[in-house]
């Protein structure tokens, strides 16, 4: 579909409606990850789960032309073309990524992607209307989608990532600084069963009915708080960002975890998650740069954009 201006401001509205109006029949589904079964598939070169996600991803990641333009007045733009094999952070050709630590002499190996929540911050800041939720996953149009990155800003993980050269801005603003599209994990809303999950060999991550998740994550965190023997946190994602729709469990508290990794990414924190356990939602919290985005509208926005296009022709 050729993307001007006309069809552009077509499908952002429908996505901005499309959002709200997300189907409330569809069944509330959710992922558990049990750190104690997950072995990085330690016998691997690539963990299955992120081949996985990278072949059923194929057609999705980004297709940028071959002169992308410098932005104006700020020249830099991102460009992760060369990155395409990357599997140790999240990049815009790498949904999933397996953080490897090794904590009081024990492994153990973290799946991380979007953590797909209750109340995506992400999906309330866009301007574009770009980002829709169903009853499980927190999905990106890729057509709609102007790069500006508020998403990743207001993500408390910092989970969706930019590429240029690719999207929207180029008919519209192609000078336009933080032009691109944000790519990020869909849960594989397509499929029944995510990828990553039906590769596991180890079924360290289960998809099912949320409430059911939910349930068995806190018998299984509260297996492994009672042989721990403290009061740390061995549940994560049930309470984060005001929850969300990815439990992870551990027979490592979780403030361990954060420590490490911490520790471990001290110097480059670009494509890689924390597991802070206090993670407050901005939304719900009433933020106050989040409320005042919130109160610019849509079209303010769009025609600051196509305003910004008419001087510069
Ligand atoms: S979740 Fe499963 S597929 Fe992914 S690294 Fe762990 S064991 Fe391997
Ligand atoms: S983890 Fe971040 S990108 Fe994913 S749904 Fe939550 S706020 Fe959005
Ligand atoms: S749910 Fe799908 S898109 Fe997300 S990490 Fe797994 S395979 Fe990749």
């Amino acid at each position: 579909m050729s993307l001007d201006r006309r069809n552009f401001l077509k499908i952002a509205g429908i996505a901005s409606v499309s959002k709200v109006f997300a189907n409330t029949n569809q069944e509330k589904k959710a992922k558990l990850i049990d750190l104690s079964l997950c072995d990085g598939c330690a016998d691997f070169k690539t963990p299955l789960c992120v081949s996985a996600c990278k072949t059923k991803n194929k057609d999705v990641f980004p297709k940028p032309i071959s002169n992308i333009p410098n932005y104006y007045p700020q020249k830099f733009y991102e460009d992760y073309q060369d990155k395409k094999d990357e599997i140790n952070r999240l990049n815009p050709y790498n949904f999933i990524y397996v953080e490897k630590l090794n904590i009081d002499n024990k492994n153990i190996n973290i799946p991380r992607h979007c953590m797909h929540c209750d109340e995506p911050t992400c999906l309330k800041i866009c301007p574009f209307g770009a980002i829709s939720k169903d009853n499980s996953a927190v999905k990106i149009n890729p057509n709609v989608c102007f790069g500006g990155a508020k998403c990743k800003d207001v993500c408390p993980w910092h989970i969706p990532q930019r590429q240029a050269g690719v999207g929207a801005y180029l008919k519209i603003a192609p000078k336009l600084a933080g032009g691109g599209v944000m790519y990020k994990c869909d849960l594989c809303a397509d499929i029944s069963t995510p990828a990553c999950v039906s590769a596991c060999p180890k079924n360290a991550m289960i998809y099912a009915n949320k409430e059911e998740i939910k349930l068995l994550a806190l018998k299984k965190a509260q297996e492994y708080k009672e042989l721990a023997k403290d009061n740390g946190t061995y549940i994560y994602g049930d309470k984060q960002n005001g929850g969300t729709a990815t439990f992870y469990v551990s027979p490592i508290s979780f403030e361990k975890i954060q420590e490490a990794i911490s520790k471990k990414h001290a110097n480059n924190t670009q494509g890689i998650a924390h597991m802070k356990v206090d993670v407050n939602n901005k939304i719900t919290s009433n933020d106050k740069i989040i409320k005042s985005v919130l109160l610019s509208p849509i079209a303010g926005v769009l025609a600051g954009v196509l305003l910004r296009k008419k001087n510069e022709n």
